[in-house]
């Protein structure tokens, strides 16, 4: 399978032309473009790719809404839709080692010292209170400072200058780890920002496991074939060869810098913090790049993370509980599981599960597998109807949690509640629930009585 973005956007022209928009007006990158993603989303009841050629200020044109369908990101794993976590799952479960090669279309162009400026690219302002110009699209590649162990994750970037970024890493995780090594060393953390992949890449860095598990070997496992790698111009950072555009960088140790506010997937624009310091050493990129963004907090945002983590929710729970049926993680913090219960207290241990597996997991509701977790009214009525709060509501208390929940009293810091909205002591010898006679449902035909 082709690697790069480019190829992927001639797959999505070819099978759905109206899928794919090129808008060539000119666009005020602050706002405009983050208001015509959701207007066509809310009013026309569209969501394509979109590719603004004429966007202010900059040379590049601006690629946002690549993810905002599930088709579209199937295809991106060659996958048809309903198969999509089947086949997260199998890239997790069988991931397919990157491989180094010599050259790539990412070094097309290299510019370094004086050259590099951070204010020659797109300068998004995506909501109203956003502090700033913020790349919401750039992927982390990086190494553990002391040992071969490679990570990939998503991490805002406001840009602060000709050549910094402020670099916002959750607490807790892969990158901010290998950072806290690199700053007790007082060393910076080389990384390389990676702008424009395909959504095969994409999907694969936002995959939630172990430190030990090599985002990259999920990308191949995505991909059907090895990520190709190129060695960066200024480091030993290893990046996709054929990404658009590459910041090759360095988070600088013990600084800190003012971020945000800037609106999330939480639905709320977080107040501001300080945050580690990226300095920018080169930027490479394709000829003719494409700039890409995500439009954050809405579907292109909102779709890429979800099937990552509930494919890993899905894989953990199912250690726990072998008869687990399906994921759904409908909203920030939240997750629906379904099992068919065997045996008393599955629905809790499928609730630790999912805690033990994602950080920023603070709700989990655990139903029957005669409840569909894809419809909110059914597990509302299961919450209603198979739940005793004093029995069956778990709360854990002073857990690291989400750095992003506006509702926590310290930042990360967090209470979490599991529901048990089971049947008990087993659905089988519950109250029955109500239906027609099967015999009468299949006898009465509405043809029969209606024109
Ligand atoms: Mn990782």
């Amino acid at each position: 399978m082709a690697q790069d973005l480019r190829s992927y956007l001639d797959l999505v022209k070819r099978r759905k032309p109206g899928d794919f928009e090129i808008v060539s007006k000119p666009v005020d990158p602050r706002y405009e473009i983050t208001a015509l993603v959701v207007k066509l989303e809310r009013e026309a009841k569209r969501r394509p790719v979109l590719l603004f050629e004429n966007v202010t200020g900059t040379k590049f044109p601006v690629l946002t809404n690549l993810h905002a369908s599930r088709p579209r990101l199937a295809a991106a794993m060659n996958a048809a839709p309903e198969a999509t976590q089947a086949t997260y799952l199998r890239a997790m479960d069988k991931p397919i080692a990157p491989k180094v090669v010599a050259a790539g279309p990412v070094h097309e162009v290299v510019l370094k010292g004086d050259r590099v400026n951070l204010y020659d690219l797109p300068q998004i302002v995506h909501h109203e209170g956003d502090s700033g110009a913020y790349v919401t699209a750039a992927i982390s590649f990086a190494k553990d400072p002391t040992r071969e162990i490679w990570n990939c994750a998503y991490n805002r970037l406001q840009i602060k200058g000709r050549d910094r970024t402020s670099i916002h890493l959750t607490t807790g995780k892969h990158l901010w780890e290998f950072q806290r090594i690199a700053e007790a060393r007082n060393e910076p953390l080389p990384l390389a920002l990676v702008i424009g992949v395909h959504p095969a890449i994409a999907l694969g860095a936002l995959a939630i496991g172990s430190i030990d598990e090599d985002e990259r070997g999920i990308m191949g496992g995505l991909l059907g074939e090895p990520l190709e790698l190129v060695k960066c111009q200024t480091s030993d950072v290893l990046v996709p060869a054929h990404a658009e555009i590459v910041l090759e960088c360095e988070i600088l140790p013990r600084q800190r810098t003012p971020e945000g506010p800037f609106g999330e997937f939480t639905g709320y624009s977080l107040g501001e913090r300080q945050r580690e310091v990226v300095r920018v050493n080169a930027i490479t990129h394709r000829r003719d790049a494409i700039f890409q963004d995500i439009t954050v907090a809405h579907l292109d945002h909102m779709l890429l993370s979800t099937i990552p983590m509930e494919a890993n929710l899905f894989r953990a729970v199912r250690a726990m509980v072998p008869s687990v049926k399906a994921v759904r993680v409908p909203g920030p913090f939240t997750c629906f599981v379904s099992i068919e219960q065997r045996i008393p207290g599955q629905g809790k241990n499928a609730i630790l599960a999912a805690f033990g597996a994602d950080l920023y997991m603070k709700r989990v509701v655990v139903v029957d597998d005669d409840v569909d977790v894809f419809d909110d009214r059914q597990v509302n009525w299961a919450i209603a109807t198979r739940c005793q709060p004093d029995r069956d509501l778990t709360i854990i208390t002073n857990a690291r949690g989400s750095d992003l929940d506006p509702s926590a009293r310290e930042d990360g810091m967090s209470a979490k509640w599991g529901v048990d909205a089971t049947a008990k002591p087993s659905l089988a010898s519950y109250t029955p629930r109500h239906r027609v006679p099967p015999d009468v449902w299949e006898r009465m035909k509405l043809k029969d009585f209606f024109a």
